[in-house]
């Protein structure tokens, strides 16, 4: 009689289900029924205002960008059904990585499905045996996990972590790379230009000459930005004038060498990630980066989507003023009734409330109001910092606010 042997997983697995419902940590997904907007509709809750999206510049519902994603499907079909390097290039990709590259100011860029992809083949693609990665301890999961991976697929890679925005950490571990006899090739350091969590920038300058003073390559991943920071909403990198071809760019500051970003937040939010920097990176990156050699282009609707979305950022700087406009006054008008709000220059608001349950019973009651707001607590930010994180629109009006913080109120 054959024996059937233990299969541990389900078992292990409804055991971590059941403590994540326990200690108040499932997740439950909301769905929504219509586009995102600054307004949506909820299965089970009906019209709510969403101030939880990265929806920053309101293009995900912009008509124009849905109708260059229709007549993209129109004249190219559903997709590529190849990789990049076989059959998978199309015009609009080609005319995507132009727009992106005028868009950040660098002399090219290449696409992926994801952000997460183009972190996951920027480090392991770039760094050879010898390299040392130096990253903000507040990086973004994919980065992370990106120099993870370099570690196992390049042996000999090594890699460091400075405290949050601290350049006096960040410099004392390159010191001790640069005196460690393994560490023979590049130094690199990363950082997100807008963290997501505290809506605080990096200290690109500052980086930047510390890089400078080191030899080290500068990567910024600044998905939050797009659309954001700087007067035309080119990045983290315009508001410290260090975006070639945006105004008030000045050259003393020096640049970033290779971007990372998403297309999936405020360049249109459909989905799609980018690097971004010099031609020869992202030629290695054509040339030997498995996320691209493996797997699937963009779908060309997408492309064309994004495409369509970036110009009219960069036709449309106004609509950059208005996110400005009402990031002020949400945050003015949300500190007036008595909220403590992380101070920044983002469209990122977080509002501390200590208490990891308390944050969740928050969010919850704000939506039984009509206001859609996430709670975030630990393991996701450090115990006793759980929040409310308020992300503004440009699609947001006046009275959006005034619904937004007479909801805070009535908590
Ligand atoms: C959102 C985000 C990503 C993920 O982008 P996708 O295109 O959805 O994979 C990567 N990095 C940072 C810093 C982000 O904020």
């Amino acid at each position: 009689m054959p024996t059937t042997a233990a299969r541990p997983f389900d078992a292990r697995t409804d055991e971590t289900l059941r403590s994540l419902d326990e200690s108040g940590q499932y997740k439950r997904l909301h769905t929504l029924e219509s586009p995102m907007d600054a307004s949506v509709q909820m299965r089970g809750y009906g019209e709510v205002l969403c101030f939880c999206s990265n929806n920053y510049l309101g293009l995900a519902n912009e008509p124009r960008v849905v109708e260059a994603g229709i007549e993209g499907l129109r004249r190219y079909g559903a997709g590529t059904a190849s990789v990049r390097f076989i059959c998978g290039t199309f015009s609009p990709h080609e005319q995507l990585e132009r727009t992106i590259a005028q868009y950040m100011g660098t002399e090219s860029s290449y696409t992926f499905v994801s952000c997460w992809n183009a972190s996951e083949a920027i480090f392991p693609t770039f760094c050879e045996a010898g390299d040392y990665i130096l990253s903000d301890e507040l990086n973004h999961a994919c980065i992370i996990d990106s120099i993870r991976l370099t570690s196992v697929i390049k042996k000999g890679v090594k890699k460091g972590v400075f405290k949050h925005s601290d350049l006096a950490s960040a410099r004392a571990k390159l010191e001790a790379a640069r005196s460690d006899p393994d560490v023979t090739g590049q130094l690199w350091l990363v950082t997100d230009g807008v963290f997501s969590m505290e809506g605080d920038i990096a200290d690109l300058p500052g980086l930047r000459r510390l890089c400078n003073e080191f030899g080290a390559m500068l990567v910024v991943d600044d998905s939050h930005a797009h659309g954001v920071m700087g007067q035309t909403g080119r990045g983290t990198h315009e508001h410290y004038n260090m975006c070639p071809g945006a105004p008030g760019f000045d050259a003393a500051n020096g640049t970033v060498d290779y971007f990372t970003g998403t297309l999936g937040k405020g360049l249109g939010g459909g989905a799609g990630g980018f690097i971004a920097g010099p031609k020869r990176g992202t030629e290695l990156i054509i040339q030997r980066g498995r996320p691209t050699l493996f797997s699937n282009a963009l779908p060309v609707t997408v492309a064309c989507s994004a495409n369509e979305a970036i110009r009219i950022l960069m036709d449309e700087p106004q609509r950059v003023q208005r996110l400005r406009d009402n990031v002020a006054s949400a945050r003015a008008k949300i500190a007036a009734s008595g909220f403590d709000v992380l101070e920044s220059p983002t469209a990122i608001l977080p509002i501390i409330v200590g208490d990891t349950a308390k944050a969740i019973s928050m969010s919850q009651r704000l939506l039984e109001l009509g206001v859609f707001v996430i709670g975030f607590g630990y393991p996701v930010v450090p115990e006793g910092t759980a929040r409310l994180r308020i992300q503004m629109s440009a699609a947001h009006t006046e009275e959006h606010i005034e619904r937004l913080v007479g909801a805070l109120k009535k908590l």
